[in-house]
């Protein structure tokens, strides 16, 4: 039995994002001046700010915002609430905001927040005076035209209300576009909930075509039930394969012949947990993912899948739902075993492409039907997937390499025309 690796052991994010950086920028020939100024992010805000909580007392934060590069478009990123976000996180989720934007090639640059907390005791009173104070403190730099924040880990649509109403107030008028995956009701899209599970699926799908692996049948290990993981699960099974694992922070359920997602789902609205719904078996979260599955979905955080137990994996695809779920090391070990990594700024860039959507929508106030959305989240998922792919052919490289390198030569080029200022 393996324990779940504790956070303070897990790779620092930004060491792994700079590392996958260097790489792609090697085989790209990247120039020292190029590389020096993609290599940090442009911003980096830190807040300390206080809330009063419910017994009257006050209680102080740490947040952040970063931007990483803001060449090709307004700083895109979500907003994290946990008890393990550090400074260097956010710069490493900035940086892979950056380069998902340009993969999918959406005119954005990449940005990312957070704040260090666990939301999970905190009444809605308290999380909603968290949530305005800190989008305050961040007002300096977001906006419909500067940086648009969104949801991540722990942070939900009413959250992103919150931060919507918010700015509007200091403005005086509504601003719907300053922030995505609002609730339809105040300007959110259509698709944008589920956006990021449909993308896994449109990769899966065109995966299994070139590894002739029906996707039916097929046997799925999924990390996270949230936001990511939860929906790919349903969707996944609605595609007749079998989800036979599923964790979240507490522990992970198993049963090989395949869990019942509505089941589950119930389960852990009543319990708050996956762990423990009938007919399963309880593993901890590290051994969940290397039970005997085709398909490995990580949907819950960084550094997860390392050089240590990389060796152990199963799956013959990792979808990577999550951001940095997988160290370099990890990547050498499944590059060597022929296992497909389909790499996150491609596998979960779906949520920042309906967000742009979103955020076209808010701008011209003018929405589109949930077919449109679907259709044109089709077109960019499938364009990007294939040039990728391509890439990756044409370099004898890994997914994650050339998903880099057709991100970085895009990012590079806008630098490259804007040139340096003065
Ligand atoms: P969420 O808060 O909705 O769900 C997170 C899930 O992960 C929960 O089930 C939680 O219990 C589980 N989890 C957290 N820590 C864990 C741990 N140490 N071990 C096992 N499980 C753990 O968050 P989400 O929005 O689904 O985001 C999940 C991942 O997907 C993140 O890496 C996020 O950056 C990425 N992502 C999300 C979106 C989006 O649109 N929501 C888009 C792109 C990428």
């Amino acid at each position: 039995m393996h324990n779940d690796v504790p956070h303070s052991q897990r790779p620092n994010p930004y060491h792994v994002a700079v590392a996958q950086f260097e790489a792609a920028a090697d085989r790209l020939h990247l120039d020292h001046g190029m590389r020096a100024i993609l290599r940090e992010p442009k911003r980096e805000l830190i807040v300390h700010f206080p809330v009063r909580m419910d017994d009257k007392s006050l209680r102080m934060f740490t947040g952040y915002r970063v931007q990483h590069n803001i060449n090709r478009g307004p700083a895109k990123g979500g907003i994290r609430y946990d008890a393990n976000v550090t400074l260097d996180e956010v710069k490493a989720l900035a940086m892979w905001m950056t380069w998902k934007c340009a993969v999918v090639d959406i005119p954005f640059g990449g940005g990312k927040g957070g704040v260090t907390v666990d939301p999970k005791p905190l009444s809605l009173g308290e999380l909603e005076r968290l949530t305005r104070r800190y989008a305050t403190e961040i007002s300096i730099l977001i906006g419909p035209g500067s940086d648009i924040p969104a949801p991540d880990v722990n942070t939900t649509p009413q959250i992103m209300a919150w931060i919507m109403d918010t700015y509007s107030m200091h403005q005086g008028y509504s601003v719907p576009a300053v922030v995505t995956g609002k609730p339809l009701a105040i300007g959110g899209s259509e698709g944008r909930g589920d956006a990021t599970a449909t993308g896994v699926l449109e990769c899966l799908k065109i995966a299994s075509a070139d590894l002739k692996m029906p996707l039916r049948g097929a046997r799925v290990a999924i990390q996270g039930f949230g936001n990511a993981g939860a929906i790919a699960a349903e969707l996944l099974a609605a595609e007749g394969a079998r989800i036979v694992a599923i964790a979240d922070r507490q522990g992970a359920a198993y049963d090989e012949s395949g869990l019942d997602i509505d089941a589950l789902t119930k389960h852990k609205q009543e319990t708050g947990s996956v762990v423990g719904v009938a007919g399963s078996q309880k593993l901890e979260v590290a051994e969940m993912l290397e039970v005997p599955c085709d398909i490995l979905i990580p949907a819950a955080v960084e550094g997860v899948l390392t050089g240590e137990n990389a060796p152990r994996v199963q799956a013959r695809v990792i979808v990577e739902a999550a951001n940095g779920p997988t160290t370099p090391e990890a990547d050498a070990v499944f590059a060597a075993r022929d296992v497909l990594v389909i790499p996150d700024i491609l596998a979960n860039a779906a949520g920042v492409t309906v967000s742009y959507f979103e955020w076209v929508q808010d701008l011209q106030s003018f929405f589109w039907t949930p077919e449109e959305v679907g259709e044109k989240l089709s077109l960019v998922m499938a364009r990007a997937y294939a040039n990728v792919a391509s890439l990756a052919t044409k370099e004898e490289c890994d997914m994650r390499t050339a998903a880099q390198m057709v991100a970085i030569r895009r990012v590079a080029e806008a630098t490259q025309l804007r040139g340096i200022y003065p």
